[in-house]
């Protein structure tokens, strides 16, 4: 070999990363580790597993298998430390962030080595991207710390948090998680993933070193029967979950009613779309990036190219061309791509897909590279041909494994892009910064990067749509995942609905007067035919409204789904109409009135000062539609992050018992001025304010199909509406009962649900009746990554 050679083969040799130091510290550790429990490890427990070198299948060390005992002196302990982190001062707290983020600077090599062991993931990458972006969560946290007395005035943490992570980026997705929970004043109890839990447990380590308290961070290790055991401990108040949409969506049902906490970072299928004016050399960069970094084990890996049929030929030659000269190699290794899959169990996994597509008519393509022997090294794969509802289009394979499809128009793209039950993230590769733009808009998910792919920062939320799960993590709005508002904490539980009053006496004027339902912005006869009486306090009948059935909601949410291009209207019109809807209301304040004292009992000056609320409530959301805006973050590329708040789509609303007509407006008004579209469940006990509504609505230029309503038995329809696949999110109001019920039926599509924390709120104090919390919960932050320059 000479230079010459060298030059014309641009082949090198490797350049391993030594080990002694992490072998060193594992050797210290070879009775076994126990668990990370108040400031101090227990002693190794008799239950325990192992954790192996992917790369090889040698035991790196055993740890102690959680068991409820375990988990209960972990949250025991958290609990215990809580209140006084909390009422530390910010600044206390944001030195002990910045602490915990110089002392994993000065350890960075020793933690990218014991990761890349126990991973499997190349050195370079542990070094490069999830050290150094752990450490960045924990000085960004640190200044929301700083910051958290003056930017969250009227917030207070959670709680305890149980926090559970997976084996792709255990440093990484640990940092992400316990950075803005201690940040902010909770505690946590960590369960690290079963194949990667040591360098959750060398930070462990570390802490003490920081002058972390005891008892404010607690990490147990075990298998998924840990981790349930954490998620439904009656004594977490928050539970925050990274991992595969399965088990999010057990983790959903099983903390069904318990009133914690809960957000959800799932899997995703995310589209990697080149259109035909994209730099393709860029282009085919950007698919090594988005998949075959850390082996394709990436939540958000760009896994389904869609490329535009023009230049379908030409990608595809480029990118086989690069896949040719990927290197496989040791974890260790800095000159390789890509490393080692986590365990055999997924190289089996990644390896059946593979093949079940290939039998099911899909082309194959690996190339002809060294492979290591040993370990789980899967290859760099590209599968072309493949049906579009075929299992490797549509479910996440987490390897190395990219499906290839061509596309010919735009829209076909969106449409294509879209077809998926995930949305975490998209790529979008094109010149066309107008066209960009307008993809960036139209597809469905949490993160969207233009020509560029899976990169990502502490100050920029991160979370995805649909079943890719909710909430979001970093920045400013990942904050609010930790933080719950005071105003609300200080009102009553609310308590399940009372029955019903009985009818005691008809008077004859109200026998013909059977209010309908309000759907797709006409009046219709209830599906099933039934009426249900509305009677007084006192027994006396007002009248009638439609028992509306599931057909009936079928139909409402048909509707709404018509109707979602409201989400696309300018908010200045938006806001035109929610000003309209306050006009037409006033107009009719005394009759409004007169309809709540009979419903409800109470005094005539009480019901018109809940109409006069009702009308401020509607000028409150027009004012919001134009304002309600997101940020443009700065991360630390060149370029920056566009954070929009985007409409969640259908939103069903259970609206509760009390406040007929103001409780009603203030659910709906936020859906009006997010873009959503609503199909509303009025107070079962007083629906005519709502009934009565349906004029306001027909007089006021609300499009059809925005505003639906559906009166009858509040948990039959909430129920309903919790099954129904096409409904996004439900807001349900109406007692713990039902928000029990459609939290255990959301699973279907994971909807965002909000039960206004079963609080009894006074729906006339503006603090907890209106505002942003409720423009939060309607809207999804999407973040747009967009760079600039060469
Ligand atoms: P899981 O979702 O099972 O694991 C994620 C974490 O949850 C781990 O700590 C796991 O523990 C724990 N866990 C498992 N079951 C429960 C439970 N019932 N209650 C509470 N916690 C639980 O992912 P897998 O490791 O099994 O990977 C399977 C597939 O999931 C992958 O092939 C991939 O498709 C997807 N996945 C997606 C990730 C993402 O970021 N979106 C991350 C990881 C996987 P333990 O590891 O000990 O079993």
């Amino acid at each position: 070999m000479n230079v010459a050679h060298y030059f014309d083969t641009m082949s090198y040799g490797s350049a391993p990363e030594s080990d002694s130091e992490a072998r060193q510290w594992l050797a210290a550790h070879q009775d076994g580790f126990g668990h990370f429990i108040n400031g101090r490890f227990t002693a190794p427990s008799e239950v325990s597993f192992t954790t192996l070198e992917p790369a090889t299948g040698e035991v790196l060390a055993t740890l102690s298998e959680a068991r409820q005992d375990d988990v209960d002196a972990a949250v025991k302990a958290a609990r215990a430390a809580q209140p006084a982190w909390a009422a530390l001062p910010g600044h206390s707290r944001a030195k002990v962030l910045y602490a915990l983020a110089r002392i994993i600077q000065r350890h960075a090599r020793l933690i990218a080595v014991v990761e890349a062991l126990d991973s499997g993931k190349p050195v370079r990458e542990t070094r490069d991207i999830d050290i150094p972006l752990a450490i960045r969560h924990f000085y960004h946290h640190a200044g929301w710390a700083q910051l958290q007395s003056s930017e969250f005035p009227d917030h207070s943490p959670i709680g305890v948090v149980g926090q559970i992570i997976p084996w792709n980026f255990p440093f990484l997705m640990m940092a992400w998680k316990i950075a803005p929970a201690l940040a902010l004043g909770n505690t946590v109890v960590l369960k690290p993933a079963e194949y990667t839990p040591l360098s959750a447990l060398l930070f462990a380590e570390l802490t003490a070193k920081a002058g972390l308290p005891e008892g404010v961070l607690n990490i147990v290790t075990g298998n998924g029967a840990a981790g349930a055991l954490l998620a439904v401990h009656e004594q977490v108040d928050k539970v925050a979950f990274t991992g595969s949409t399965a088990v999010g969506k057990w983790i959903r049902q099983a903390t069904a009613g318990s009133g914690k906490s809960l957000t959800l970072e799932l899997g995703g299928k995310s589209p990697f779309i080149v259109f035909e004016d994209a730099d393709l050399d860029a282009a085919v960069e950007g698919v090594v990036d988005a998949i075959w970094f850390n082996q394709g084990q990436v939540c958000c890996a760009g896994s389904r190219i869609l490329v535009q049929e023009g230049i379908a030929e030409d990608f595809h030659s480029r990118l086989r061309e690069r896949m040719s000269r990927l290197r496989v190699g040791q974890p260790l290794d800095k000159c390789i791509d890509m490393g080692s899959l986590v365990a055999p169990v997924q190289f089996d996994r990644v390896q059946a897909m593979v093949q079940q597509a290939v039998a099911a008519g899909a082309s194959l393509y690996q190339p002809e590279i060294e492979m290591p022997s040993g370990g789980s090294f899967y290859p760099p794969t590209l599968l072309s041909d493949a049906d579009p509802s075929s299992a490797i289009m549509c479910e996440e394979v987490f390897g190395p494994v990219v499906v290839s499809m061509s596309f010919r128009t735009f829209d076909e793209a969106i449409a294509v892009a879209n077809h998926t039950r995930y949305g975490l993230s998209a790529s979008i590769w094109s010149e066309s910064i107008n066209q960009s733009l307008e993809v960036a808009a139209a597809v469905q998910a949490g993160i969207v990067w233009i020509n560029t792919t899976n990169v990502m920062d502490a100050g920029v939320g991160f979370g995805g749509k649909k079943e890719s799960g909710f909430g979001r993590e970093g920045g400013r709005e990942g904050c609010f995942d930790y933080l719950k508002p005071d105003a609300w904490m200080k009102a009553p539980m609310r308590k399940d609905a009372e029955a019903l009053p009985i009818e005691t006496s008809r008077t004859a004027e109200v026998l013909d007067r059977t209010a309908k339902l309000y759907i797709g912005g006409r009046q219709v006869r209830p599906d099933g035919n039934y009426s249900r009486a509305v009677v007084s306090p006192r027994g006396v009948s007002l009248g009638d409204v439609g028992e509306g059935n599931r057909k009936d909601i079928r139909n409402a949410v048909e509707a709404a789904r018509k109707a979602t291009s409201w989400a696309r209207t300018t908010t200045h019109n938006r806001a035109q109409i929610l000003y309209f809807l306050a006009e037409n209301l006033s107009i009719r304040e005394a009759e409004f009135a007169s309809r709540i004292r009979q419903m409800t009992g109470v005094t005539m000056k009480q019901a018109t000062a809940e109409v006069e609320a009702s009308v401020s409530r509607l000028f409150t959301y027009g004012a919001w539609a134009d304002k309600y805006e997101g940020a443009v973050h700065q991360p630390p590329i060149k370029g920056m992050a566009l954070a929009v708040p985007e409409a969640q789509g259908v939103v069903g609303l259970i609206c509760p018992p009390e406040s007929p007509l103001l409780a009603m407006i203030s659910l709906l008004a936020p859906q009006l001025a997010s873009g959503n579209c609503s199909v509303i469940v009025p107070s079962e006990s007083s629906p005519l304010s709502a009934t009565d509504f349906y004029q306001i609505l027909e007089t006021s230029d609300v499009p059809a199909g925005v505003v639906n309503i559906v009166t009858g038995n509040a948990m039959e329809l909430a129920d309903t509406l919790s099954k129904h696949n096409d409904v996004d999110a439900l807001w349900a109001f109406a007692g713990p009962a039902i928000t029990h019920c459609v939290e255990e039926n959301s699973t279907g599509n994971l909807k965002r649900i909000w039960s206004g924390f079963d609080r009894q709120i006074d729906w006339l104090d503006p603090i907890v009746g209106e505002g942003r919390e409720y423009l939060n919960r309607a809207t999804d932050i999407k973040n747009i990554w967009v760079p600039y320059g060469e």
